[in-house]
C-alpha cells in the first residue's frame, strides 16, 4: 500500500483500466457472479454476441435490458469516486474501462474510454446509426424477460445493445486512445479485472513493457512480477488515497 502510494505520489502520467469488479459493489454483477431467475439459465457469454441477437432477438435484448435496469438503480461506489478524486490530484490520468455501464461518469469522470461501449448507446443491428428514438425507461424485475427490440427508425432493422460482443472488433478510437495512453503512462492500476478478455487485456501487458508499473486491485491477486493489492476496490481505493 505505501509502496503504490509513493508511485502515485510521483507519477507523471497514471491509467486506470477497470473492469466489471470495480461495480460489483454497486450490485451490477460481474460475468462469474452467479445470476437468478431466467438468467440463471444462461452463460453471459453465449449472449453476447451476434450469432445469439440473429438467433434470438428479444431474449438478448431481454438480456440487456435487464443490465440495463440493473445500472440505472445502482449508485457509484466508493472505488468509482476515489478514482474521480485521484484524476484531480495527478497531473495526467486516463481512464480505460471494459464496463458497458456509467458509474465512472457518474462519479465525476468527464472523460471515460469505453473499450467495449455502453449500455446507454443503442444502435441497428442493420444500418448501424444510433438509435434515432428514446428507450423507455426498463422495467424488468429479478426474473428478466424476453423483450422485442425496438426498430430503426430509418430503416426498420432491429435496435441493438451499443455493446462489443464477442467476435467483434473495439470501437477504434477508444482502441487507439487506449494504445496511446498504455504506451505513454508511468503508472497504470488495473481493478477488478480477470484480464481474460482480449484484446482489452493487452493494456495492463503494452504499459508493463514500456516500463510502467502495473499495480493490480483485485478480490484475488495473483499476477507475478507486479504489485498486487488484494482485497475489495471501494475499501481499497480511498485508503489508498489516504481518505
Ligand atoms: P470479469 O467478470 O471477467 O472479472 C471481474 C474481476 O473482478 C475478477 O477478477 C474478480 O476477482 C474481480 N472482482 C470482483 N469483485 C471485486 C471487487 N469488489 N473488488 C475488486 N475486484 C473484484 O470482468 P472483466 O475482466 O471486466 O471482463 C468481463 C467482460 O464483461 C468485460 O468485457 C465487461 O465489459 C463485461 N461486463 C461488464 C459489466 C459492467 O459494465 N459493470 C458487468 C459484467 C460484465
Amino acid at each position: 500500500m505505501l509502496e503504490v502510494q509513493r508511485r502515485l505520489r510521483t507519477a507523471r502520467h497514471v491509467v486506470v483500466f477497470t473492469g466489471a469488479g470495480v461495480s460489483a459493489e454497486s450490485g451490477i454483477p460481474t460475468f462469474r457472479d452467479a445470476l437468478s431467475g431466467l438468467w440463471s439459465r444462461f452463460d453471459p457469454a453465449a449472449l453476447a454476441t451476434a450469432e445469439a441477437f440473429r438467433k434470438d432477438p428479444a431474449l438478448v435484448w431481454g438480456w440487456y435490458e435487464w443490465r440495463r435496469a440493473r445500472v440505472l438503480a445502482a449508485a457509484p461506489n466508493a472505488a468509482h469516486l476515489a478514482i474521480a478524486e485521484l484524476a484531480r490530484r495527478v497531473p495526467r490520468l486516463s481512464l480505460i474501462t471494459q464496463n458497458v455501464d456509467d458509474l465512472h461518469e457518474r462519479a465525476g469522470c468527464a472523460e471515460v474510454i469505453h473499450l467495449h461501449g455502453s449500455l446507454h448507446a443503442p444502435r441497428c443491428f442493420a444500418c448501424t446509426r444510433p438509435y434515432a428514438g428514446v428507450l423507455p425507461l426498463p422495467d424488468v424485475g429479478e426474473e428478466g424477460s424476453r423483450i422485442e427490440p425496438p426498430r430503426c427508425l430509418r430503416c426498420n432493422g432491429r435496435i441493438r445493445p451499443g455493446v462489443v460482443w464477442f467476435g467483434e472488433s473495439l470501437p477504434e478510437r477508444p482502441w487507439r486512445d487506449a494504445l496511446a495512453a498504455a504506451r505513454d503512462c508511468d503508472l497504470l492500476l488495473s481493478i477488478g479485472t480477470s484480464g481474460l478478455v482480449m484484446p482489452a487485456a493487452q493494456i495492463p501487458r503494452i504499459a508493463r513493457q514500456q516500463g510502467a508499473a502495473v499495480v493490480h486491485v483485485n478480490l484475488h491477486a495473483e499476477v507475478d512480477g507486479d504489485i498486487c493489492l488484494q482485497g475489495s476496490a471501494a475499501e481499497l481505493l480511498p485508503r489508498l488515497l489516504g481518505d
